[in-house]
């Protein structure tokens, strides 16, 4: 998986033409052989580690049908939210095969995570404190997430800022969290950490592991405390954009490996299991927005309008960023010109790419929106009104199916039925077609 991002897209446009004409586009399409190939790399590039689990981050992609596939590759979840763990526990994933990875939480998630027997993952001493005054007794294992403050420097440079993270708390705090924990009855203890996001290069997770661990020989010793797991969170990046070199799990795992070796095995840790919780280096190369170009316009740019907006995909309006496009059936043809890919939202923001060479495109064109998968759908929003799209499975035996329907104003309205006009207006589009 260590090549440079070469950018295809995974259906053909005979496909996607043939699922736009019985789902409208916009939509997602997510590929099942994907996920579960880019699942089976992680897991063997940590079969080193007999306890290794991946904990998909369900904010990625909160759709059941992703999760059950990730669940039958044998991925809990990493929630943070009452929903989360609902979606969780309708796919059957609960016990310590859930993290709950929460901060500034409220007392009924909490509560639904004791319930479920999630490993909570406590984000400060004031949340320990929360939970001993209101939902009681501490689970037999605990987490805790640690932020060492400073920056986290790769190889290529400082590639995180921790101390300007309102996650976590800082390692004199973990110590007193761990001794509370000890002292109230906690059997086995882990540590998390995140600090630094969509990294490439291969060793963000090498270098965070030898920190955690060399901080879990010193709290064992120290307090006399058994670490049962490190979780490395997540952070691994995908190359979003094409000439950007892949990362490669299986050096990652290595490295990790390697720090393992040298840091807890030779104080006699070697029990100690790994967990991640990554959601964009296994979904987001796996899903991709479909959408269909149906207005051209040349002022100061030129303009390709498109049926999708962000409501549908968020990130290039929020973090400037890069999602690679394939005009499909074009894919062969010279670059024709430099648009800047719009929706419709009365926001200027809402621009998919701009300045973007692409193969001269027409109304009519298909395009497809690359890497997707993780933090995409889920990230939606219904400004200006827009519906949320729907979300397809392209299934590994070559069937689609739809795993999340498109909205339809009825349940834009759906939640203004409390009042006589917003009854009326529901009762209204209900009555339509
Ligand atoms: C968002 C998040 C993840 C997943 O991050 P990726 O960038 O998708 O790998 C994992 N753990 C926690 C606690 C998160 O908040």
């Amino acid at each position: 998986m260590s090549s440079t991002a070469a950018k295809r897209p995974f259906a053909t446009k005979e496909q996607l033409e043939a699922i736009a004409s019985q789902y409208p586009t916009p939509f997602y399409l997510y590929s099942e052989d994907l996920l579960r190939s880019r699942v089976r790399a992680l897991n063997e590039a940590f079969a080193w580690n007999p306890g290794f689990r991946e904990h998909f981050a369900v904010k990625a992609t909160p759709n059941p049908a992703i999760i059950r596939i990730l669940a039958e590759e044998g991925c809990g979840t990493d929630c943070a939210s009452l929903t989360e763990l609902m979606l969780s526990d309708a796919c059957g994933i609960r016990g310590e095969a859930a993290m709950f990875t929460s901060s500034d939480t409220p007392l009924a998630d909490y509560r639904l995570a004791r319930d479920l027997g999630a490993t909570i993952n406590f984000d400060s001493l004031d949340q320990l404190g929360f939970w001993r005054d209101n939902v009681g007794e501490f689970p037999r294992t605990v987490c805790c997430r640690v932020n060492p403050g400073g920056d986290f420097e790769a190889a290529n440079g400082i590639i995180g800022t921790p101390q300007d993270s309102k996650f976590g708390m800082t390692v004199p705090q973990l110590r007193e969290a761990f001794r509370t924990l000890r002292d109230a009855g906690v059997q086995e203890f882990g540590i998390h950490a995140f600090l630094a996001s969509n990294t490439l290069g291969d060793d963000y997770y090498p270098r965070l592991a030898r920190r955690l661990f060399r901080l879990a020989a010193d709290l064992s010793r120290e307090l006399c405390v058994h670490l049962a797991f490190v979780d490395l969170s997540g952070g691994i990046g995908v190359a979003y954009e094409p000439g950007q070199r892949e990362n490669d799990i299986r050096a990652i795992g290595e490295g990790v490996r390697r720090a393992y070796e040298e840091v807890l095995v030779p104080v006699g840790m070697g029990d100690v299991s790994i967990r991640s919780e990554l959601g964009r280096w296994i979904a987001a190369p796996a899903g991709a927005l479909v959408t269909r170009v149906i207005h051209h316009k040349v002022t100061y740019h030129d303009y390709l309008g498109v049926d999708a907006c962000s409501a549908n995909l968020m990130r290039p309006a929020m973090y400037g960023a890069y999602h690679h496009i394939t005009v499909m059936g074009r894919e062969d043809e010279p670059m024709g010109g430099t648009y800047n890919v719009v929706g419709g939202l009365c926001e200027n923001s809402d621009q998919l790419a701009r300045e973007r060479p692409l193969p001269r495109t027409e109304v009519g064109d298909l395009l497809f929106v690359h890497d997707c998968g993780a933090h995409g759908h889920s990230m939606g929003y219904n400004y200006n009104g827009r519906l949320r799209s729907a979300e397809l499975l392209l299934q590994s035996d070559g069937d689609v199916r739809l795993i999340r329907r498109a909205e339809t104003p009825a349940d834009y309205f759906a939640t203004l039925d409390v009042t006589p006009e917003g009854a009326a207006l529901l009762s209204e589009v209900r009555r339509k077609p």
